[in-house]
C-alpha cells in the first residue's frame, strides 16, 4: 500500500547518548497530540510507523528529529531521537548521531530547513482523510515524486518559491500517500498548522 517507514539515503550513523534531552521534551510535548489525533502513528497490517517531527538544534544546519520506526511510541523520551548533524542531498547521504538512527525521511526535512533560515520546526504526518481532502487545494508536491528521496528535496525548494506553501507553512505530499507537511518559526507553530486541519 504505502511507499512508507525504510531509509532510502545512506545512512551514517554514529551511536552516541541522547544529544540534546531539552529539545526532546519539547518535540514530545508537541508529537503527544499528533499522536493522540492519530497523525502519527503506526499501519499495524504491515509493521510500520509513520510520521515524524524535527526541530533545528545547536548549529545552523543540524536538526533533531525522531528517530526510525518511532511511530508506534505512544510517549517517547530522550533515546527516541537522533541528530542530524549533517548531510548531502545531491549523493543521499545523512550524517545523524545519538541512541537511534534518524527517521527515514530525514532528508526531506533536511531540504526544508535549508529552504529558509527562519524555519524552525517541521511535522511531518499521515492522514488518508486529510490527504483525500486537501490535495491539490493546498500546495501539493508533484505525485511522480515520492518520499526520501533527492527528487522530493528539489520539489519542496520548486513548492517553496512557487506555491504559497512558504506562507501558509503547510503541503501535502502529492507523491507520498497520506502525508502531510507542517513546517513553522517555533514547533508550536508547525504542529498547530497541521492540528488546525483537524478541527
Ligand atoms: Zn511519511
Amino acid at each position: 500500500m504505502l511507499d512508507e517507514g525504510y531509509i532510502k539515503y545512506q545512512s551514517r550513523w554514529s551511536k552516541a547518548p541522547a544529544p540534546d534531552p531539552g529539545a526532546a521534551r519539547l518535540l514530545e510535548k508537541w508529537r503527544e497530540p499528533l499522536y493522540a489525533a492519530g497523525l502519527v502513528g503506526h499501519y499495524n497490517e504491515l509493521g510500520i510507523g509513520f510520521g515524524n517531527i524535527s526541530m533545528r538544534c545547536r548549529d545552523p544546519g543540524q536538526f533533531l528529529i525522531t528517530g526510525t520506526q518511532t511511530g508506534h511510541i505512544a510517549s517517547t523520551t530522550e533515546q527516541h531521537y537522533s541528530l542530524v548533524t549533517g548531510y548531502d542531498i545531491e549523493h543521499n547521504e545523512i550524517s545523524c548521531s545519538g541512541p537511534v538512527q534518524a527517521s527515514s525521511e530525514a532528508m526531506t526535512h533536511a531540504a526544508i530547513y535549508e529552504l529558509d533560515p527562519s524555519i524552525a520546526a517541521i511535522v511531518h504526518v499521515h492522514s488518508k482523510a486529510l490527504w483525500d481532502e486537501h490535495l491539490n487545494s493546498l500546495p501539493t508536491t508533484s505525485p511522480d515524486v515520492a518520499y526520501g528521496t533527492p527528487e522530493m528535496a528539489k520539489e519542496f525548494r520548486r513548492l517553496y518559491t512557487d506555491s504559497t506553501f512558504g506562507m501558509q507553512g503547510i503541503a501535502v505530499m502529492g507523491g507520498h500517500e497520506e502525508g502531510l507537511i507542517g513546517i513553522g518559526e517555533s514547533l508550536e507553530q508547525a504542529a498547530a498548522k497541521i492540528l488546525a486541519l483537524t478541527d
